[in-house]
């Protein structure tokens, strides 16, 4: 199986080419990339890049825990602005934290939409069909974090952005809050 690519590894940073054919390359990518997610226990989304490919698709887990896989992600719509999601919890709400599997046990928090129109395209035999749909909540989040990825945007560059929490949350340990720029200096060594 492909190892995940950890930042600050520059490939991260690849801005995917647009898939044009569905050729015998482009679907053993989806193949690994789907059977990586999988195994995965605490992973919703991988994208092209963080295996190293430099095509334009990302794969989500839905919920019935299989891997669908989103070709040439587009966001059509958004409703209402970016914020801060929260999520309801026994002891009411809290911020929503994102991670990455290309930075282990480093959380922070990223507006967001919550609710969005997206397009992509499927394989359908040996061609490319486009489909739509509306996302709201987890999954609208988690599908923004990885269309971002295939442009070579990581959610510590939108933490920074947007003034949001981050810290390092390591096994049982307590949250350590960090400065963004630790990780992101890394990039400059
Ligand atoms: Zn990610």
């Amino acid at each position: 199986m492909k190892k995940i690519v950890t930042f600050p590894n520059q490939i991260l940073r690849t801005r995917t080419v647009v898939v044009t054919a569905v050729d015998r390359k482009l679907v053993n990518q989806i193949k690994q990339l789907t059977a990586e997610l999988m195994g995965q226990q605490f992973g919703a989304g991988l994208a092209a890049t963080q295996l190293g490919f430099k095509s334009r698709f990302f794969g989500i887990k839905n919920q019935q825990k299989e891997v669908d896989i989103y070709i040439n992600p587009r966001l059509e719509a958004s409703y209402g602005n970016k914020i801060f999601p929260q999520i309801t919890t026994k002891d009411g709400p809290e911020d929503f934290i994102e991670g990455c599997l290309s930075f282990p046990d480093l959380w922070g928090t990223v507006k967001r939409f919550v609710k969005i129109d997206v397009s992509w395209e499927e394989i359908d035999g040996k061609n490319l069909v486009t489909r739509h749909k509306t996302l709201e909540g987890f999954e609208a989040i988690v599908w923004q974090h990885e269309a971002d990825h295939v442009d070579g945007i990581l959610f510590v560059d939108l933490v920074k952005r947007d003034g949001g929490k981050f810290f390092w949350w390591a096994d049982d340990k307590e949250k350590i809050p960090m400065a963004v720029d630790e990780i992101l200096d890394k990039e400059k060594q």
